[in-house]
């Protein structure tokens, strides 16, 4: 441990803010927040929180530093982020190893959560010369008509604890490459890999200029990540989180006209039907319910497996579940790790409580393990649908399994839960995998064929539906969310003809 937090520059102590004029504030007025191993109840660090001062200090810093960044040429900006994207690679084991020790994900995990900021880091580089706009034939003749993308300011980065350094990085870099300015205010239970990130990109930024393109603060309470949310100099607030939260969040933002992107929560599901492959959806089912502990925005949470596969599905993920080696997640070998914190733990335990009152039966798993660590069993409950805890999203290894007879029920089930995030279905027929894609099929974000709910690649538009909040980030046309479009009309002839040919002569 220590040679990762020297490599990374972090102390007892830390500080938990940086702005671009100011630097790592030294203003001590705000409560310190503990950041604590989840796997060992082993305190990590400290870290001094923001304080209303600071905050002011970096929205200002972050509008000035705006007002040129957005006239660096986008190919420049682009090759600012391979820079960061190439210190991330060369700190990438001691990144990795601090998010598995402070967010609990095994280290192989906690490796590729830095790789994939690597790869969004490739990604946006290349986007950075493809920031495109479409050129339209005017009606009106010697007129051109084109549209184009502008940097679009300020962005304000909320993110989860369960993905403390990727979805920052989805964010900000594509932020960056469209010219804008981000700030960036994690969660206060993952501070430190936050600090870790902040002070690798200011090595690189202060070496090659533009330091402040990416700034940061932590809070303890909600206060100033409300006024963050309210703040009319915030331009787009992208907000990754529970749905409870971002849906007020997101009614902030509207109130006062405001851009949101909201990535919100998931209760993905996975249909088996009868012509499933089952060494396919196995494998894929126990990734998507126990990997991370089932604290994915895409683990797996619910499994409708038609009548005729049901035994076998059961039987198999049994055998699987009972390999699965829990322990602490910088172990080779352990394939999950613990819960966050003992409040996930609770809401693990009244899960399950509920499902079994609700009739569900218990095939394995409901048992928190001896402590320090927040670790629990894998657990899976044979149920029905329409046991209300089924509907909802317990961030924690627990899956449902509920049969079906045909698919249609199936779909209409799958459909039925107010999230709208991942889903797949596991078949080598044909037409009932067209029937999942088809616009009657699955209503989420993401549909994979012979692929479970989660670990989506970075170059496909990430985001879901209904109450996974709509928005979209990474790859794909994600960028456009971070610009703004600006249409434009050129009259090159000696004439002026209206639109619609209307007549108006004074
Ligand atoms: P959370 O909603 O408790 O917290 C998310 C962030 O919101 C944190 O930074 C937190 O400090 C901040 N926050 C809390 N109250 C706030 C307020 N009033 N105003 C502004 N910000 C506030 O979520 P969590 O427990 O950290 O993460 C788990 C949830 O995130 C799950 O529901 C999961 O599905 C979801 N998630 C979604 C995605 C996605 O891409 N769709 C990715 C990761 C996690």
């Amino acid at each position: 441990m220590q040679n990762v937090f020297k490599a990374l520059e972090l102390g007892e102590l830390n500080a938990g803010s940086w702005s671009a004029d100011g630097g790592w504030s030294k203003d001590a007025s705000a409560p310190i927040i503990e950041s604590v191993n989840p796997a060992t109840g082993e305190l990590l660090g400290r870290v001094q929180t923001a304080s209303a001062a600071d905050y002011e200090r970096i929205i200002r810093s972050s509008r000035e530093v705006f007002d040129k960044w957005r006239m660096v040429p986008a190919p420049k900006r682009g090759e600012l982020v391979r820079l960061v994207g190439d210190e991330l690679r060369a700190n990438k084991d001691a990144l990795g190893t601090l998010v598995t020790l402070e967010m609990g994900k095994i280290k192989p995990e906690g490796d590729g959560e830095v790789q994939e900021m690597i790869d969004i880091a490739d990604f946006a580089v290349g986007q950075s010369r493809m920031l495109y706009g479409s050129t339209m034939h005017s009606e009106r003749p010697r007129h051109r008509m084109y549209e184009q993308w502008h940097p679009l300011g300020v962005v304000g980065i909320i993110s989860a604890f369960n993905f403390p350094v990727a979805v920052w990085s989805w964010n900000s870099f594509l932020a960056a490459i469209c010219g804008d300015v981000s700030i960036w205010k994690p969660s206060p239970k993952t501070p430190l890999t936050a600090i870790a990130v902040q002070r690798l990109v200011n090595r690189v930024l202060s070496k090659h200029g533009f330091p402040g393109i990416f700034q940061m603060f932590i809070s303890a309470g909600n206060d100033l990540a409300e006024k963050f949310v309210d703040d009319r100099r915030v331009d787009l607030v992208s907000f990754t989180g529970s749905t409870a939260v971002g849906r007020k969040v997101g009614e902030r933002v509207s109130a006062r006209l405001g851009k949101s992107l909201l990535e919100l929560g998931g209760n993905n599901a996975i249909i088996v039907d009868e012509f499933a492959n089952l060494d396919l959806a196995v494998p894929s089912i126990v990734f998507g319910a126990v990997g991370t502990a089932g604290q994915r925005c895409t683990s797996t949470r619910r499994v409708f497996v038609h009548e005729s596969k049901a035994r076998d599905l059961e039987q198999r993920l049994l055998r699987a579940y009972s390999q699965v080696r829990i322990g602490n997640p910088m172990e080779k070998g352990i394939l999950m790790g613990p819960l966050i914190d003992k409040s996930a733990v609770e809401r693990y335990q009244s899960a399950i409580a509920a499902a079994k009152r609700d009739g569900g039966t218990v095939l394995c798993g409901d048992k928190v393990l001896p402590g320090p660590g927040n670790y629990v069993e894998p657990t899976i409950v044979r149920t029905k649908h329409e046991s209300p805890i089924v509907r909802t999203e317990t961030f924690g290894p627990i899956l449902y399994l509920i049969e079906y007879r045909n698919l249609d029920d199936a779909i209409a089930m799958h459909n039925s839960v107010d999230h709208g995030l991942s889903s797949a279905i596991f078949t080598d027929n044909m037409q009932h995998a067209e029937r999942f894609l088809a616009a009657t099929g699955s209503d989420c974000g993401i549909a994979n064929v012979n692929i479970g709910t989660s670990g989506a690649e970075i170059g496909g538009a990430f985001g879901g539906e209904k109450d996974t909040g709509g928005g979209r980030e990474s790859g794909s046309d994600s960028w456009k969310a971070y610009m703004r479009r600006q249409t434009n009309t050129i009259n090159w002839s000696p004439e002026l003809p209206l639109a619609q040919g209307i007549d108006f002569k004074v």
